[in-house]
C-alpha cells in the first residue's frame, strides 16, 4: 500500500477507540475506560488486538479452513420470536407414545432474551419501512476514518457505497509484524447489511446469517489469494511477492481484479444454497452494486472464476493492469485445492446498541427437553447413543461456535442435526428458554418422519 496511507486495520482501530469515546463520554475526558488507557485519536494509531481484547471488543470466533461453506452459517442466537415455543415440537406426535405433560413445559425460569427491544421485522415489501427513520440502524452515525486518514462520522450506507466489503470486514495479511494476521468481521455488519439491503428477506436471523455469510467468503478469498501467492513465491521472505502485490492494488485500485474477483467468488459460493430463490440472489446483487468499483465489477467474473482465478495470480505476478492472454487452467486448480492450514476470524464488537447487532451463540448451557428426557428414562433408545449427545455436550458446553461442525444444519435453517449412527438428535433455541435444546433423539427413520411433519 501507499506509504502515506493508512491501511484498513489502522483506520478500523481509531473507529473502534472513537467509538469507545462516544459510548464512555465522561471516562473519555480522562482518556481511559476502567483501567485502559484509551489514547486521543491521532494517525499514528496502530491496530492493537492486545488493547482490544483486553476491553472484550475481541472474540476469535472460528478458524476457516475449507471456506465458510464448510462451517454453514456463523452461528448467533435467534431472535426470540423467530424460535418455535415447545409445545409446537411436540404436537400431533406419532412418535409419542406416552402422554404429555403441560407441567414440563410450564415451568418457571427467568429467561433472558438475547436481544431486548428488537424491532420487528417486516419481512418483504413492508410497507411501513420509511428510509428517514431515524430508528432505522442504517441511519445511524458511526465513526468513520476515510482512505485519506480524515476522521469523520459516517452512515452505514454511504460506508458501503466508498469501501465495498472492507467498510465491514476485512483480511489482516500473514507476514505483516504490526498487524495481527487473520479476518475480521465487525458484529455491527450483518445487521446493517440486513437492514439495508435484505429487507425483503422472510427472517431477520436468515438476513444476518447471508450478509455474515458473504462477507466471510469474500474475505476467505483474500486468503487464499495469499496464500497461493505465498506458496508461488521465490521471495525471501516468501510473503514479499505479496505485499508488493498488496501495495500494487492499493496504488491502482481501479486495474487491481481481487476485489471485484472476491465478491464474485462470494456469490458464487453463497448461490450454491440459495439455488431455488431468484430473490435472495437479486438481493445479493442489489447490495454488490452498490458499492464502489471495482468491487460491483464482480460481475466481469460472474460464473467466469477460472478467469477471476486467472487475474489475480496473473496480476500477482506482474502488476501491469491490463491481460491479453488467455486464461491458465493450472492457476484455476490450484485456487481450487484447499490450503493446508486455516485463517483466523475474529469478531469486533463495536456495534452501537441501537444497532440489535447479533450475538455469537456461547452454549452456555444446553439441556434435554423434558420429552426427550423421558424418553432417555424409559430406556426406549440404547443408552450409547444418549452418551454420544452428553460427549457432544461436554465437548460444546461453554464453548464457541468452532465447534459446532459436529452438526448439521438442517432445511429450516434454525435447528441442527447430529449424526449418531443410525440414529439423530436435533438441537435448537426454543422461544422463551435459555440456551439450547436438544429436542429429537430417535433413529434415522423416526428422524426422517419427524422432521418431514415439523418441516425443519
Ligand atoms: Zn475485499
Amino acid at each position: 500500500m501507499a506509504q502515506d496511507e493508512p491501511d484498513v486495520n489502522h483506520r478500523r482501530m481509531r473507529e473502534i477507540l472513537q467509538f469507545l469515546r462516544e459510548q464512555h463520554p465522561e471516562q473519555s475526558l480522562a482518556n481511559h475506560i476502567g483501567n485502559v488507557q484509551i489514547p486521543p485519536d491521532n494517525n499514528q494509531i496502530h491496530w492493537d488486538s492486545s488493547l482490544l481484547e483486553h476491553l472484550d471488543l475481541l472474540t476469535h470466533a472460528l478458524d476457516l479452513k475449507g471456506g465458510p461453506s464448510d462451517i454453514g452459517p456463523p452461528t448467533f442466537e435467534i431472535p426470540n420470536n423467530e424460535r418455535r415455543s415447545l409445545v409446537e415440537y411436540y404436537d400431533a406426535e406419532i412418535w409419542a407414545e406416552d402422554e404429555f405433560f403441560e407441567d414440563d413445559i410450564n415451568v418457571e425460569f427467568d429467561f433472558n432474551d438475547p436481544y431486548p427491544n428488537l424491532p420487528p421485522w417486516n419481512g418483504p415489501n413492508s410497507s411501513d419501512y420509511r428510509e428517514d427513520n431515524i430508528e432505522n440502524p442504517t441511519q445511524i452515525p458511526t465513526p468513520y476514518v476515510t482512505q485519506d486518514g480524515e476522521m469523520t462520522s459516517g452512515i452505514p450506507r454511504q460506508m458501503n457505497e466508498l469501501e465495498g466489503m472492507e467498510a465491514w470486514a476485512w483480511y489482516s495479511p500473514m507476514g505483516v509484524s504490526h498487524n495481527p494476521w487473520g479476518i475480521y468481521v465487525q458484529r455491527k455488519a450483518p445487521a446493517a447489511i440486513a437492514e439495508i439491503f435484505f429487507r425483503d428477506m422472510d427472517s431477520r436471523y436468515e438476513a444476518w446469517c447471508l450478509a455474515s455469510r458473504l462477507l466471510l467468503h469474500h474475505e476467505y478469498f483474500h486468503f487464499l489469494s495469499q496464500y497461493h501467492c505465498d506458496s508461488s513465491s521465490f521471495s525471501q521472505p516468501k510473503e514479499m511477492k505479496y505485499n508488493r502485490y498488496n501495495a500494487w492494488c492499493h496504488q491502482n485500485q481501479m486495474d487491481a481484479r481481487e476485489e471485484a474477483v472476491a465478491n464474485a467468488y462470494a456469490f458464487e459460493k453463497e448461490e450454491l444454497h440459495m439455488s431455488k430463490n431468484k430473490d435472495e440472489r437479486k438481493l445479493v446483487d442489489g447490495w454488490f452494486s452498490k458499492q464502489p468499483r471495482p468491487y460491483r465489477d464482480y460481475v466481469d467474473f460472474y460464473r467466469k472464476m477460472d478467469l477471476g482465478y486467472f487475474s489475480v495470480a496473473y496480476q500477482q505476478e506482474s502488476p501491469i493492469g491490463s491481460m491479453s492472454i488467455s486464461p491458465n487452467l493450472m492457476v484455476a486448480r490450484r485456487y481450487k485445492q484447499k490450503p493446508l492450514f486455516p485463517v483466523p476470524v475474529y469478531f469486533v464488537d463495536d456495534a452501537k446498541p441501537e444497532f440489535n447487532a447479533p450475538k455469537m451463540v456461547t452454549f452456555s448451557s444446553i439441556t434435554y427437553s423434558p420429552k426427550v428426557a423421558r424418553t432417555r428414562s424409559k430406556g426406549k433408545i440404547p443408552s450409547w447413543v444418549f452418551e454420544k449427545t452428553d460427549e457432544l455436550i461436554q465437548l460444546i458446553q461453554g464453548k464457541s461456535i468452532d465447534k459446532l461442525n459436529k452438526l448439521h444444519r438442517m432445511n429450516s435453517k434454525t435447528h441442527w442435526k447430529q449424526n449418531i449412527s443410525g440414529y439423530r438428535a436435533i438441537w435448537t433455541q426454543v422461544k422463551n428458554y435459555n440456551g439450547w435444546m436438544i429436542i429429537f433423539v430417535g433413529t434415522h427413520k423416526e428422524y426422517d418422519t419427524y422432521q418431514a411433519r415439523h418441516k425443519l
